[in-house]
């Protein structure tokens, strides 16, 4: 896959050469570029904002810098745009799914009061994919954190980017819809408090049920949602009792 970020500060996104999104860019799994959305403006103060048309607080970000900055980085076909905004769909793991099986992605992170309304009408009414998504009920400074939120979640779904694959499998927001069971690992005493015997046991069947039990019980608590939205017809008796 490849992922292009755009932003006037491209220094935020250095994060993206660490840890497993660093390793995956290395290994080739993932082409990503991090650009400056100041190498499109064609004037002397690299201008990318102006003031709002109809007055009130605050710049926006000029529609013909992201223009040319977009339709370079998309010159060989259409591409998924992503437009990180507060007043966009929530960003879920359904969404990082969905993202993860595109060839190309490009997020385009504001600043000030965000970009000109017309980029994303523009891109859409041209035939690419475009996602305006926010990644949750707050206001951020830009879209710099909210990109490298969704590039993590998006890149860790590539093949080969998780070194097991079997821990996507039961992790919170998976398949099964449940939030996790607690983990533990050594030492199995620490500040008197004990591992549960059943997961010293062996017993992978029990250790099984237990670790779904403590899954239901924890969304229970703490996303009855998630438990409304349970597919029936998957629950065994032992599931109902939650
Ligand atoms: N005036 C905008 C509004 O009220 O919807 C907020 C602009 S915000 C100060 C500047 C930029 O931060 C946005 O254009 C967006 O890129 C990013 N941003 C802020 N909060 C965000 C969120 N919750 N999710 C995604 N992006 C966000």
């Amino acid at each position: 896959m490849r992922i292009d970020i755009v932003s006037i500060f491209p220094e935020y996104l250095a994060a993206l050469d660490l840890s497993l999104v660093g390793k995956a860019r290395v290994a080739g799994l993932l082409d990503l570029r991090v650009h400056d959305l100041r190498d499109w403006t064609t004037d002397r103060h690299r201008t990318v904002d102006d003031t709002p048309f109809g007055g009130g607080a605050g710049m926006v970000m000029r529609p013909d810098v992201w223009g040319q900055a977009i339709d370079e980085l998309t010159a060989t076909g259409p591409a998924h745009l992503v437009v990180p905004t507060p007043s966009g769909a929530t960003f879920t793991q359904r969404t990082a799914e969905a993202l993860a099986t595109e060839d190309q992605l490009v997020f385009a992170c504001g600043r000030y009061e965000g970009i000109d309304a017309r980029v994303a009408e523009h891109y859409r009414a041209a035939g690419h994919r475009v996602s305006e998504l926010s990644i949750g009920d707050y206001v951020l400074n830009g879209g710099e954190v909210a990109s490298l939120v969704m590039v993590e979640a998006v890149a860790r779904l590539l093949p080969g980017v998780i070194g097991n694959p079997e821990s996507l499998v039961e992790e919170s927001h998976g398949a099964a819809g449940l939030l996790e069971y607690p983990v533990y690992t050594k030492p199995p005493v620490w500040s008197d408090l004990e591992v549960p015997d059943v997961l010293l046991s062996g017993h992978h069947a029990k250790i099984r049920r237990w670790r779904r039990d403590r899954a239901l019980e924890k969304t229970s608590a703490r996303r009855p949602d998630l438990i409304a939205a349970l597919d029936a017809s998957t629950l065994d008796k032992h599931d109902r009792a939650f």
